[in-house]
């Protein structure tokens, strides 16, 4: 078992993954520890899933493809990739590197401090344009008013998790809902990491403010659901058609 997964939900990321993943190996053997990279291919429709194929078949002690067999977006992506972990810790890293995973090392010093959710928080986001910069502070604030226990502030999906946070954060029925909300809901140690956003790598990103909008609509449906008599809501919102380990 490696002390550490980095799980990196892709869709359409050919222009990045050739920079992406020797950075990703290069801070995983930073860390001096054993480590795993899991590569989500959401459905996409590029190059991606031959890069991450050659990427596990060249180096299969590091490198785990998982292919959707159609774009499910980022959320069950992430999903997919936290349950398919085999790591005693688990972080999370968009393919772009937005979230720099050179910060692999110190967030899991703050994790062997008795942390088991460490979450990084945006001191500042170079390269974002200031509209959207403002729309999310906007969000993040007004997602608090409504959500059953506080989601901090200025964070993403760039998260450090232990193997008892992600196993609780799996075991919660309504999966489906906002992984923000969901972390907030495990009962354990956690730990704010604050850190600069990069900008994208290369690429643009996959989020359109007609899209952003759904986002914010799963955000704030998630806090303000009520789980309704006699039905399931945790069925799996996901298939996966291949693996390659
Ligand atoms: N992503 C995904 N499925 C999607 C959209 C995005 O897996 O349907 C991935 C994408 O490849 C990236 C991460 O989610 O690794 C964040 O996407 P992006 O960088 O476009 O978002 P932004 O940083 O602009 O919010
Ligand atoms: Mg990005």
């Amino acid at each position: 078992m490696p002390t550490l997964s980095f799980i990196v939900p892709c869709h359409d990321e050919e222009a990045v993954l050739p920079l992406a993943i020797p950075r990703l190996l290069a801070a995983g053997a930073a860390t001096n520890e054993s480590f795993e990279i899991v590569l989500i291919d959401d459905g996409s429709t590029d190059r991606t899933w031959e890069l991450i194929a050659d990427a596990a078949t060249r180096d299969p002690e590091h490198v785990r493809g998982i292919r959707f067999t159609h774009n499910f977006g980022q959320h069950a992506a992430m999903l997919a990739g936290l349950q398919h972990a085999r790591g005693d810790h688990a972080l999370l890293v968009d393919a772009d590197l937005q979230d720099p995973p050179e910060l692999a090392a110190p967030m899991l010093a703050r994790a062997w401090e008795g942390y088991d959710i460490v979450t990084g928080v945006r001191r500042s986001r170079a390269g974002e344009p200031w509209p959207k910069r403002a729309t999310a502070w906007m969000f993040h604030r007004a997602l608090n008013l409504v959500a059953p226990r506080p989601i901090p502030v200025d964070s993403g999906y760039f998260y450090l998790l232990s193997r008892r946070a992600l196993d609780r954060l799996l075991a919660l029925p309504a999966r489906d809902r906002y992984l923000r909300l969901l972390v907030s809901l495990i009962d354990l140690p956690r730990v704010a990491f604050p850190y600069d956003r990069a900008p994208r790598l290369a690429g643009h990103t996959h989020y359109s403010y007609a899209r952003l909008c759904g986002v914010a609509w799963h955000a704030f449906a998630s806090c303000l659901r009520r789980p309704a008599a006699g039905t399931r809501d945790d069925t799996p919102r996901f298939e996966i058609n291949t693996t390659t380990s």
